[in-house]
């Protein structure tokens, strides 16, 4: 017997998400925070880490890191959360609750891919609505395909991954309120981004915000958190594996919410860098540069593959988005060093 006599058909067509080896390389392409935490925090949370009780099952509902995520992300009054193992988890537990049969979801393409990877591993119709040649958002073109397929859900990346675009605010709102089906935002850069409809998710009952720990400087821990209603999230919380989000991970995040202004100030940072490194991008002949709100920068070059190669030789690792967008890759913001080495290795590699 083969897996392929087995195997529903759309699994065996896909590729498993591609995770390159970065081992010796400048690591640019993965979005991450590429500060560490200062040695006296690390060997703080050594100390809470070594307490914590590994021979327990996690709490399910851990409410200290719950009130203080809450308090911390400025969490509105009377809305509730529910964690996930990354906001990948998150995704793929709405995607779970939502593919009744026949069911659509939509999302401005080309986007995060595990929206779509989401929508096949559920049976869920995915509809990419095209953005413009900028990766700008036509709201008017979006709104009038929703009324056309009625989409059960629809995923909106604020500020948008792989393009760092962040969509005018009145855009997403025309788009919450025009939608029947329930609008997902994700918010996985909103501390770059310096903007969020948190404050404002009380207003719809149709929307559901996603946020991730991983791009303040916790990729490594897998946390995720989704924020809604509470009728909502009572719904996806039976779709969640019980035990999804280990002790070692709620403890280091209870310990590190409290020094939140560390990896906020790593955040600043990196946000600061942002607008140097993209001026010098787009100083370099033959690249264009997105404008991006995010920690990362979408290019455009003659021929990615071979800069993609000509870049990786000299041991700096980014992301080529091939065949998706033509020429395109995308690059992390780093540490000024990693900056500068980025743009030396991408002057003479184009
Ligand atoms: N949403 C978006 C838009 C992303 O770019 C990413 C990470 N690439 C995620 C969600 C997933 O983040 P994580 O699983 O690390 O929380």
């Amino acid at each position: 017997m083969k897996p392929e006599d087995l195997v529903r058909p759309e699994i065996l067509a896909l590729k498993a998400y591609p995770v390159a080896s970065a081992e010796g390389m400048v690591k640019l392409d993965a979005m991450e925070n590429p500060y560490t935490l200062p040695e006296e925090l690390r060997r703080e949370l050594a100390g809470v880490l070594s307490r914590v009780a590994v021979n327990r099952y996690p709490t399910p509902t851990p409410q200290t890191l719950l009130d203080a995520l809450a308090r911390r992300m400025d969490v509105p009054r009377g809305m509730q959360l529910l964690l996930g193992n990354g906001s990948d988890e998150l995704i793929q537990i709405v995607i779970t609750a939502l593919a009744r049969p026949g069911a659509a979801m939509m999302y401005p393409s080309p986007t995060f891919v595990m929206y779509s990877m989401g929508a096949t591993f559920s049976g869920m119709k995915a509809i990419p609505v095209p953005l413009r040649e900028d990766f700008s958002l036509d709201a008017a073109a979006f709104i009038a395909r929703m009324k056309a397929e009625q989409p059960a859900l629809v995923f909106l990346a604020y500020p948008n991954n792989p393009t760092g675009v962040l969509y005018p605010e009145e855009d997403v709102v025309e788009v919450i309120k025009a939608c029947k089906g329930l609008v997902v935002l994700d918010e996985a850069y909103h501390v770059f981004a310096g903007k969020s409809l948190m404050p404002r998710l009380p207003e719809f009952s149709n929307l559901i915000i996603i946020r991730t720990v991983s791009k303040l400087g916790l990729a490594g821990i897998r946390l995720g958190y989704l924020v809604g209603r509470p009728e909502w999230v009572q719904q996806f919380d039976k779709v969640r594996p019980p035990y999804n989000v280990n002790v070692l991970t709620q403890a280091a995040a209870l310990f590190l919410l409290e020094r939140l202004d560390v990896l906020e100030d790593q955040a600043a940072r990196i946000k600061a860098d942002r607008t140097g490194l993209g001026k010098s991008l787009a100083a370099l002949k033959g690249v264009t540069v997105f404008p991006s709100e995010a920690n990362f920068f979408l290019i455009r070059v003659p021929d990615a593959e071979q800069t993609f190669r000509a870049l990786k030789e000299q041991n700096v690792l980014i992301k080529n988005l091939h065949p998706g967008l033509r020429n395109c890759l995308r690059v992390t913001v780093g540490t000024p060093d990693e900056n500068r080495i980025l743009l030396t290795a991408l002057r003479e590699a184009i």
